[in-house]
């Protein structure tokens, strides 16, 4: 029966997917990474075992499953874009999660959209905006509990605000989005680039621990980009906060005190600067944001 069971999240990362799921008796999490290959069909095949692994552990029915994605889909839930696996453009998603659960509403979501609202709940905020650091960078706004731009409207893509003109390339083919200043691949190539070697994410966060000059200032590149989009999004819509989260965002504690500095020395006389939070459900905002989605409604064809 659709309306019973346990909600399943599933939140479709660039690099790895994390999986959810609970009932009022207990709660099962899992991840797996993508396969190397970026082939499509190998993706398909590790989503594929993903869930069947789950599901082996995990013996009561599934009443519904919420989906965060990254990817753009069109009206039929077909992938009309996706930079951070290019070989998904075209790929039937909704098919595929038709195939995976033939028998249980299924719903998918913007995952910038799902982490904001997740995250707006958790932190009893009515206007927030949520911004995502990891691969890359997605967010999303929530005014009056709601999404904005809106359902059928497409999402908010803070990543792909334009900071600088003449910034560096973005990987939706444009210069100077926020994100490819701020992603934690963009961070990460910095950090190399002013410690004259390469610098994986431990990395900087050991230099960050220990004060290092260029680990230093490689987040606060990232910290002053982040505060610059903030800003303007604050012109906007006046969020009551601003919530910073995201995977990589999540083992770097200085990334928002960063944020809050520069966010406070861009606020005009009268206008303060929202206060900055970091993310309370730390990489697993839009996680929690799909299993909102998940929540069994009475279907349309019920008895
Ligand atoms: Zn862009």
């Amino acid at each position: 029966m659709s309306g019973s069971g346990a909600r399943l999240g599933i939140d479709i990362g660039g690099t790895k997917v994390a999986l959810r799921i609970e009932d009022g008796h207990g709660a099962r999490e899992s991840v797996f990474r993508w396969p190397a290959s970026a082939d499509p069909r190998a993706d398909r095949d590790a989503l594929r075992a993903g869930v069947a692994e789950l599901r082996r552990v995990w013996d009561r029915p599934v009443g519904a499953v919420g989906v965060a994605v990254p990817a753009a889909l069109d009206a039929a839930g077909r992938v009309t874009a996706w930079p951070g696996r290019p070989g998904w453009a075209g790929l039937d998603l909704r098919g595929l999660l038709r195939e995976l659960f033939p028998a249980v509403p299924v719903r998918c979501g913007d995952d910038g959209d799902l982490a904001a609202l997740a995250e707006a709940g958790h932190a009893g905020v009515r206007h927030v905006l949520y911004v995502g650091v990891g691969t890359g960078v997605g967010g999303g706004i929530v005014l009056d509990g709601a999404p904005v731009p809106g359902p059928g409207r497409g999402s908010c893509e803070v990543g792909h605000l334009v900071i600088d003109r003449s910034g560096p390339p973005c990987d939706c083919g444009r210069r100077g989005c926020l994100q490819a200043f701020a992603s934690g691949p963009a961070t990460l190539r910095r950090a190399a680039r002013l410690r004259g070697e390469p610098a994986g994410y431990d990395e900087l966060r050991e230099g960050l621990a220990t004060g290092r000059i260029w680990a230093r200032a490689a987040l606060r590149e990232t910290s002053a980009a982040l505060a610059t989009a903030v800003i303007g999004v604050t012109e906007l819509v006046r969020p009551d906060a601003v919530i910073i989260g995201g995977g990589f965002a999540a083992g770097l504690p200085e990334l928002v005190p960063g944020v809050r500095d520069h966010l406070r020395a861009l606020a005009r006389p009268g206008f303060p600067a929202p206060p900055v939070l970091p993310a309370r459900l730390g990489a697993l905002s839009s996680l929690h944001g799909a299993l909102l989605l998940a929540k069994p409604t009475p279907p349309a064809d019920a008895p």
